[in-house]
């Protein structure tokens, strides 16, 4: 409701509230005046009847003194007249002529108190007025001296006088002077509102016209015009609203057109553009720092646990797992697992295009559409998933899961949000990903993807500490080509090369993943296998042996050769205590298979 129309209703109100009170007021103190008139009239009339009986009296004409009764009764106010003898009078002269007994509980209690008593009687059409008057025995010396004629004491009750009065007339009378009062005040109201409506309308519209105007401020436009008819103070706070609300437009349409260059359009914040500009900054802030951390961090692992703290401490999501996504291989890993574990199938974990929001790289929302990603094995999960490149090699998908579809919508809005992190994470994780990739290869031979001597050096102790820790073994394997510097000589280097590739395939295809090739030398090579037993070793030597020695290598105008291999074998521990002692036997045996005509595989016999 417009403050005019409320400050009007509570004149009116107010106005009305007085009127009605006056009304009441001016209507009861009518009737009570009305009432005492007709009993002050009584009391004449009982004076008049009261002398006029005395001279009935003194004049010996008392017999006639109904006629004089009736002449007074005539008045057309006095319904009707009686006058009562008292006790002692009704002993001297008698009950009267006519009955001038009491003719009612009234007349007797009056008789008997000597006092005035009135009563009203009210009905649909008429009001009545009763009133009953003692006459008291008077000792005066004059013609009123009632002790002169009647046997009674002064001050004795010698009779009443009653009457009966009908006073309707004042209802009528109250009810045009109600009317008259209604109409005059209705007026005056219709005045007062009329020049209340015309004051109040200048300061109703300021009122309407700020409040429009802060309504736009409140969501950021500062364009509002102020404007008033009044002088004075209002006009002069109309200015300053107004040169202050241009200052806002101006400034804070900077700043907002500034931060929005941070944010996404579909990054929520609050709709107060005020707080909204204090959360992005609050929020920019937070990614600064940041980013400050984790470029410090030491691998990709570390600012992965830091993004999952963020997205578990910052924005509650409760349960999400982030997957890595090898681009070239369409394989993917854990980076994060939720408690919960994975909602995705297994076989998406092998073929990365069955995770609907790597292949679309888009947000896949479960309730989007029924059992939306096949690559989800959970068909009644509620999850959020969503894609993020971190390089030509490698993508995220960030997989979240919710309890009910309340917490879903909530986790969307925060999409945003958690996207900032991670591009503000993206060149810090690219560069440790570069970073390992160039470490890998430091630690790969280039020509055969085996491990090279760098990698022995660096690891082998590792290897060890667990082996001994656990009890484990290891077979060392030496492998050799016989006379390869032949093939450099009589065919070349490429041709070279071309056996130490396949030697390098070989190995890798004959060991399990718990072991080692490593390139050892130029064309000598180290295999470690894990908890093998002797026979198994030999086995595993025999079979490389064999294959290597049925691969044909083509070395042109249809001539194939064929090449072969010695090996040397030691165990770890049983033939030295540290691995190198080990390598070293291995060496060993396999000087003396080369020492005893090639081609062969020799144990190390301490
Ligand atoms: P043995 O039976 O005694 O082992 O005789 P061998 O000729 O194989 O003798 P040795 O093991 O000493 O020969 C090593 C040769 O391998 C020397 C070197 O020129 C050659 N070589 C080492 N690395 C490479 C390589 O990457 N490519 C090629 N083509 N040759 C290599
Ligand atoms: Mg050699
Ligand atoms: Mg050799």
């Amino acid at each position: 409701m417009q403050a005019k129309t409320k400050l009007l209703i509570f004149t009116a109100l107010i106005l009305f509230g007085l009127g009605l009170a006056n009304l009441i007021n001016i209507f009861l103190n009518f009737r009570q005046s009305s009432i005492n008139n007709a009993v002050e009239k009584s009391k004449m009339v009982a004076s008049i009847v009261k002398d006029g009986l005395t001279a009935h009296m003194v004049n010996g004409i008392m017999p006639q003194r109904k006629y004089f009764l009736d002449q007074i009764s005539q008045n057309k106010e006095i319904e009707s007249l009686w006058i009562v003898r008292g006790e002692n009078v009704i002993k001297q002269h008698g009950a009267g002529l006519i009955d001038e007994t009491p003719q009612d509980s009234m007349d007797i209690d009056v008789l008997k108190t000597g006092k005035l008593e009135k009563k009203l009687t009210e009905s649909i059409d008429s009001i009545l007025l009763r009133v009953t008057i003692p006459y008291i025995a008077t000792n005066k010396p004059d013609a009123s001296n009632c002790l002169a004629c009647h046997d009674v004491q002064k001050g004795d009750v010698l009779g009443a006088i009653s009457m009966e009065f009908d006073i309707s007339k004042i209802r009528t009378d109250g009810v045009v002077s109600i009317f008259k009062i209604l109409t005059i005040n209705f007026l005056f109201v219709i005045i007062i509102l009329i020049l209340v409506n015309y004051y109040a309308t200048p300061y109703t519209k300021l009122f309407a016209n700020m409040q429009d105007g802060i309504t736009k401020a409140y969501r950021g436009d500062f364009t509002h015009i102020f404007k008033t008819t009044i002088t004075g103070d209002a006009k002069e706070i109309v200015e300053h609203l107004n040169t202050l609300f241009s200052k806002m437009q101006e400034n804070f349409g900077n700043i907002r057109h500034s931060l929005t260059v941070f944010t996404t359009k579909n990054e929520k914040f609050s709709d107060d553009p005020l707080t909204e500009a204090n959360q992005i900054i609050t929020e920019l802030s937070d990614i600064y720092k940041f980013k400050k951390t984790i470029e410090l961090d030491i691998s990709k692992n570390v600012v992965f646990k830091r993004i999952v703290n963020v997205f578990k401490n910052k924005y509650n999501i409760k349960h999400f797992s982030i997957y890595m996504i090898n681009d070239e291989k369409k394989t993917r890993e854990n980076v994060y697992l939720d408690t919960k574990g994975s909602i995705c199938t297994e076989s998406s974990f092998h073929n990365a295009l069955e995770c609907r929001a790597y292949r679309t790289e888009t947000d896949i929302i479960s309730t989007d559409f029924y059992q939306l990603c096949q690559g989800c094995e959970k068909s009644k999960e509620l999850y959020s998933c969503f894609f993020y490149n971190i390089n030509d090699d490698y993508s995220l998908v960030i997989s979240m899961t919710a309890k009910d579809k309340e917490e879903l919508k909530v986790i969307n809005e925060k999409i945003p949000h958690l996207r900032n992190y991670l591009e503000a994470a993206k060149p810090v994780i690219e560069s440790k990903l570069l970073m390992e990739k160039l470490r890998e290869n430091s630690l790969k031979d280039a020509m055969t993807g085996l491990y090279n001597r760098r990698f022995l050096e660096e690891f082998i102790s590792q290897f060890m500490y667990q082996a001994s820790r656990n009890n484990d073994t290891y077979h060392i394997m030496m492998l050799d080509i016989d006379y390869f510097k032949q093939i450099n000589d009589t065919y070349g280097h490429d041709v070279g090369d071309k056996v130490i590739v396949a030697i390098g395939h070989l190995l890798i295809k004959s060991i399990r993943n718990s072991d080692l090739a490593i390139r050892y030398g130029g064309e000598e090579f180290l295999i470690l296998l894990h908890n093998s037993t002797d026979e198994g070793a030999m086995l595993v030597a025999k079979n490389i042996h064999s294959a290597f020695a049925s691969i044909e290598f083509n070395v042109g105008q249809n001539e194939v050769i064929y090449k072969t291999l010695s090996i040397g074998i030691s165990k770890f521990p049983n033939d030295g205590e540290t691995i190198w002692e080990c390598i070293k036997c291995a060496d060993k045996a396999l000087y003396e298979a080369k020492n005893t005509g090639r081609n062969k595989i020799v144990k190390y016999i301490g």
